[in-house]
């Protein structure tokens, strides 16, 4: 009896060693960023507001500033960590791009915290791999919703602030559902709250907030766009299938829906705001094993039955969505936006060199842009 009730001791023991681990290494994953030749300065979140200062979201922002007249864009990267084309995208950006005109933000892990866990019991893997030259790079794997190890418990339910609107009580912990955020709130609120301190005082003019979508989620495939924005937004979505040789729609932001980026940013400062979606299968509840491999090539059997059925709101077949797909439609959009906005505003340019385009990720794939840490000088770590 005494040797029964051991063993099975030990085996929980061992259990909760091994998943301990796994859970710690996860949240303490370092990832590398080597400055490219276009960041002039990396400075925090914290420094806009004291409020998240220190905390597992004081993430990084580089600056990459031209030096010459124009207006200032923000690219947010990790919103939702769990959609990782957002991230590498913007993780280009910092790696290669050169501003010549106006003025870059890009942040690569918006709500960090989200970063550093995947979805409880959802059997997701913990990192992936992206293969370069030189070896690999290796990522976080991140969720929707901030980390409950850094914001517990949930309520019943999730009142917005300040639109008092009733939201799904886990969505206290969803970056894009708590613009404009609150100086005194949860971690996440006060997340959006420094951003849009930062906003404000850096004078943005444009914020593009980088996602990825399930194919099952009408959503997709799309920028949404504030009201400000609209004739940015069909302007890209015009010129995306002659330039880039991809479809991107349009759709207005909602007034009545609130705590999104594209709604929120637009209403409580200056700066018109974009968000872009592109189409991620490992996300679909119809999708078969979650591994490191369907997260890279967005290959999935199951979800192009759900496309036979009917289910999809974008198309898929056995060559899926790989991620450097994903990422080149990110950076292509964001590129072509930004020459958008230079033709509606040439007083106010944008112009960024350096940074491959939709065609050239897909050729030469994402690890091509992506540096050797143990050779580069500027390194630092999200
Ligand atoms: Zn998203």
């Amino acid at each position: 009896m005494l040797l029964r009730k051991l063993i099975i001791s030990a085996f929980g023991l061992t259990v909760l060693i091994l998943g301990g681990h796994s859970f710690y290494s996860h949240r303490h994953l370092k990832e590398a960023v080597v400055l490219g030749p276009g960041v002039t300065d990396v400075v925090k979140l914290g420094d806009y507001f004291d409020g998240i200062a220190g905390s597992i979201n004081d993430c990084n922002l580089y600056i990459l500033d031209s030096g010459n007249p124009g207006a200032t864009i923000l690219i947010l990267g990790g919103s939702h960590p769990e959609e990782p084309a957002s991230r590498l995208a913007a993780w280009l950006f910092v790696e290669n791009g050169l501003m010549t005109e106006g003025r870059m933000i890009v942040a690569l892990s918006a709500n960090r915290s989200a970063s550093t866990v995947t979805r409880l019991s959802g059997a997701y893997p913990s990192d992936f791999t992206i293969l370069t030259k030189w070896g690999g790079r290796k990522f976080r794997m991140g969720d929707r919703w901030s980390s409950p190890l850094d914001q517990w418990p949930d309520p019943e339910v999730y009142i917005h602030s300040p639109s008092g609107q009733e939201l799904a009580y886990v969505d206290i912990r969803n970056f894009n559902r708590c613009w404009p955020g609150r100086a005194n709130g949860t971690i996440t609120e006060r997340a959006c709250f420094a951003f849009m301190e930062m906003i404000r005082k850096e004078k943005v003019d444009l914020v593009i907030d980088l996602h990825e979508a399930e194919l099952q989620y009408p959503v997709i495939s799309t920028i949404v766009a504030h009201e400000r924005g609209e004739e940015l937004a069909t302007f890209v979505s015009m010129m995306l299938p002659d330039m880039e040789g991809f479809n991107m729609g349009m759709e207005f932001s909602p007034k009545a829906l609130h705590g999104l980026s594209h709604r929120e940013i637009g209403d409580f400062s200056d700066a018109v705001s974009l968000l872009f979606e592109a189409p991620e299968p490992f996300l679909d509840a119809t999708r078969g094993r979650t591994t490191r491999e369907q997260l890279l090539t967005g290959i999935d059997e199951f979800v192009v039955k759900a496309g036979k059925a009917g289910l999809l709101f974008e198309k898929i077949d056995e060559k899926g969505w790989h991620i450097d797909v994903r990422i080149g439609r990110h950076t292509s959009a964001i590129l072509q936006t930004m020459e958008s906005w230079t033709e509606i505003m040439p007083d106010r340019p944008l112009s960024c060199e350096g940074v491959p385009r939709y065609a050239e990720v897909i050729e030469n794939s994402t690890g091509h842009y992506l540096h050797n840490p143990a050779t580069s000088s500027k390194v630092l770590y999200e």
